[in-house]
């Protein structure tokens, strides 16, 4: 039978959240596992909380006088490359010690700025068009209606723009449906070189307006397991993009092969455009993000193609990831499992 005192260290020690104790002195008197983990400290019995934690402001929190009995602090750890962002509850007891609780909440912390930039930038895509629309029909009512060379050059802009605003609300719902899981894709075989003719296809004409052509180099006898729906819409995006963001007269191919090692089939589409810079192919998948936002928005983009892309091949079972082409060029690719 395990006495008291070690049925307590037991419980200290199952416990995930790290805790630890200093006495009235600030002096570490005890600390459980996950605390000796999280601030990777070994030698601590009976030294400063200073010396043990290395966060001068949580120590100085420690020390502060008249602390309520329950009080909460959030401070930056760092240990190696990354910082982390702990809250710490702390309780008072009556010798004059306290115990904290060191909660790991950088996810968390993660999750609520991309919520709060995410708001951010909708707003900001949806202000431009939003006020040229009401500015332009302000501008009608107010007595333009009736002249004829002006009436149309606004209307033509009211219309430019709300059809913007029904393309960025098309890709938010499109986002929030597969952030939710509600967007349903059915997997089953396709053939690969059958579904990049008719992206081609589908974009022809905006191939041809920049003299651009685009060639299919896929063996045909590979097929993916797929939503072919979703893959169509996938590759309808990269193609469109490399379309868009290359100088006239380009050619863009779009290949295909079976990777080493593993039972996936990557799908490319390389074009020797201007190429993503090394900084930003990390966070080209993220919503909103350009690497040119005034120009992508000229040519009428949203800045949320590529996240589309991701969550729909993510929910496929797949990756997606972006390369370069030399001499210059951008090869955007994704691997799914072979069908
Ligand atoms: P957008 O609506 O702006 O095209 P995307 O999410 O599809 O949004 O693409 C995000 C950004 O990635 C684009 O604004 C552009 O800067 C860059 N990009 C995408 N594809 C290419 C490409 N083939 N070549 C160069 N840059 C590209």
């Amino acid at each position: 039978m395990l006495d008291r005192v070690q049925q307590l260290e037991q419980v200290l020690e199952s416990i995930k959240d790290a805790v630890l104790r200093v006495d009235r002195n600030l002096c570490v008197s005890l600390m459980n596992e996950a605390a000796t983990t999280l601030l990777k400290a070994r030698d601590w019995d009976g030294r400063s909380i200073e010396e043990v934690v290395k966060v001068p402001r949580f120590a100085e929190f420690l020390g502060r006088d008249n602390k309520q009995e329950d009080s909460s602090f959030e401070f930056e750890l760092s240990r190696g490359p990354h910082t982390r962002h702990i809250l710490a509850r702390v309780t008072l007891q009556q010798d004059g010690g306290q115990v904290a609780v060191l909660r790991d909440v950088t996810t968390v912390r993660r999750l609520e700025r991309m919520r709060r930039d995410f708001v951010a930038n909708v707003s900001h895509e949806l202000r431009t068009p939003i006020s040229v629309v009401s500015a332009n029909t302000e501008t009608l009512l107010n007595g333009a209606l009736h002249d004829e060379e002006f009436a149309p050059k606004l209307l033509d802009a009211v219309h430019r723009n709300s059809e913007r605003l029904t393309l960025i609300i098309n890709d938010l719902l499109d986002l929030s449906r597969l952030e939710a899981g509600s967007y349903s894709l059915h997997s089953g075989r396709s053939n690969v070189r059958s579904i990049a003719g008719r992206v081609v296809g589908s974009l022809v004409e905006k191939a041809e307006a920049k003299d651009t052509s685009v060639v299919v180099r896929v063996d045909g006898a590979l097929s993916v397991m797929t939503d072919e729906a979703a893959l169509f819409q996938v590759l309808v995006n990269y193609l469109e993009n490399a379309i868009k963001y290359t100088p006239d007269k380009s050619t863009i191919e779009i290949v295909a092969h079976p990777r080493k090692g593993d039972a996936r089939i990557r799908i490319e589409v390389r074009d020797n455009g201007p190429g993503i810079p090394d900084a930003y192919r990390n966070r080209i998948f993220e919503r909103f993000f350009r690497v040119d936002p005034g120009r992508s928005r000229e040519m009428g983009g949203t800045g949320l193609g590529l996240s589309i892309v991701k969550h729909l091949v993510e929910a496929m079972g797949g990756r997606v990831g972006v390369g370069k082409v030399e001499p210059s060029g951008s090869a955007f690719w994704i691997d799914l499992p072979k069908g």
